[in-house]
């Protein structure tokens, strides 16, 4: 039986920032497990096999938050490449910003409809206001009709059928409304105060996170296969919640991705880091990652994210799936945790929520107070 105070499932950035509240402020020994073979849970990158291109193996990462304490909490941990993501959709194979902007506008319509578009989204909505696609969706007024119309049926529908498997409308409505139409020419895809990518990448950064002495990890190691055999104070899991009580109330669904990585024997391929195909073939998007840290090759690299389901053995829980019947099941899920003693959930996986990575960061912080 091995002993150990604060027993860690899952070495996302989730069970790091525990492990390191817990080591460098309580003083604590922690053993982290997980089940990967490496580091870092999703936002796990590398460099290539010619050591030239920054890959991120579970799809594309860059750090948004408005959230100033999490900022500098992470700065402790990696430099930042100061980096304001901008991404495009291929709509008529017209390169366009998404967000759907003021120069979306104009980018697909004529001089003088784009301009009456224009005045009237002003009008009905202010300049610089974010609206979500299905609440302009609402709207009353004729050509904001139209144009809502549009937006919805060549930026949004294709893409999330293909994502989700559903229509926009039959998901949370803050799903689509992560990416609203945005009244404004600021062409950045998230407006987040602080935004880059660790300049060393996210594996360095997460080595740093889990770099003190009282913080143990192993690797390659299910805790369904180690559960008996470990004697813990507590427990803070940040895999699956159903996976934890097996599936007893049930499963909850996730979607997952196939992420395809293609090497060009080219310098660059896009016009930029991520392409989104709301019509076009059957990936969402391509990302080349030498756009990231502005790494230089004469080669490029590429992945192309086909959705899925998730299937247990055959892929990973990507993306939980924000839905009415889904929250009641992991309620009920929670309602049983709740129960357990000195044994908590988090994380994207464990709390079943559409987490970016710093609410990830917020939410281990908060949990962390809460126990100490
Ligand atoms: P995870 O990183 O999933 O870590 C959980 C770990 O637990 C895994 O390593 C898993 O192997 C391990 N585990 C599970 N069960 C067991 C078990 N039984 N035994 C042992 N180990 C186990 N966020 C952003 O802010 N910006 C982005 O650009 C962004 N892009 C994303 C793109 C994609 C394709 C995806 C899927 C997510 C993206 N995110 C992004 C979200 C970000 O990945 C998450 O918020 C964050 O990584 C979640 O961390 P976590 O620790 O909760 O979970
Ligand atoms: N979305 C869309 N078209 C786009 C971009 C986003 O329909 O060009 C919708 C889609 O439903 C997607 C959601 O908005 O799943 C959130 O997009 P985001 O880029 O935040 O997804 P993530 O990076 O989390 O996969």
């Amino acid at each position: 039986m091995t002993k150990v105070t604060n027993l860690i499932v899952g070495c996302g950035l989730t069970g790091m920032v525990l492990a390191e509240r817990l080591a460098s402020i309580r003083q604590e020994d922690v053993l982290i497990i997980d089940r990967r073979d490496h580091i870092g849970g999703n936002i796990y990158d590398y460099k290539d096999k010619n050591n030239e291109i920054t890959v991120h193996q579970y799809g594309p990462h860059v750090f948004h938050t408005n959230n100033r304490q999490v900022w500098e909490y992470l700065s402790r941990f990696t430099e930042w490449h100061r980096f304001m993501y901008r991404v495009k959709a291929v709509i008529d194979g017209i390169e366009v910003n998404i967000p759907f902007n003021l120069d979306s506008l104009h980018k697909v319509f004529p001089k003088q409809m784009a301009e009456k578009l224009e005045s009237k989204l002003i009008e009905k909505f202010g300049f610089n206001k974010k609206v979500p696609i299905l609440e302009l969706r609402q709207s009353k007024d004729p050509d904001l009709e139209f144009l809502a119309e549009y937006v919805y049926q060549k930026v949004f529908l294709g893409y999330t059928v293909k994502q989700w498997g559903v229509k926009p409308e039959d998901l949370d409505p803050s799903v689509s409304g992560r990416i609203p139409v945005y009244i404004s020419r600021d062409d950045r895809y998230f407006q987040d105060k602080y935004q880059g990518i660790p300049a060393e990448g996210y594996t360095a950064m997460a080595d740093k996170i889990i770099s003190h002495p009282l913080i143990k990890v192993r690797l390659k190691t299910d805790f369904r296969e180690i559960r008996e055999q470990i004697d813990c104070e507590r427990l803070f899991f940040t895999g699956a919640i159903d996976e934890y009580f097996d599936y007893e109330l049930g499963r909850l669904p996730y979607r997952s991705l196939d992420i395809v990585f293609k090497t060009y024997d080219k310098e660059y391929l896009q016009s930029g880091p991520q392409l989104n195909f709301p019509e076009n073939y059957d990936y969402t998007r391509s990302v080349e990652y030498k756009y990231y840290l502005d790494e230089h090759s004469s080669r490029t690299i590429l992945s192309y994210e086909y959705p899925c389901p998730y299937e247990e053995g055959k892929n990973e829980r990507y993306y939980p799936i924000p839905e009415e019947k889904n929250q009641k099941l992991f309620d009920a899920y929670r309602e049983k945790a709740t129960r357990l003693k000195n044994v908590y959930f988090a994380g994207r996986l464990g709390d079943y929520k559409y987490y970016n990575m710093d609410q990830t960061v917020e939410r281990a912080l908060n949990l962390f107070e809460e126990v100490k």
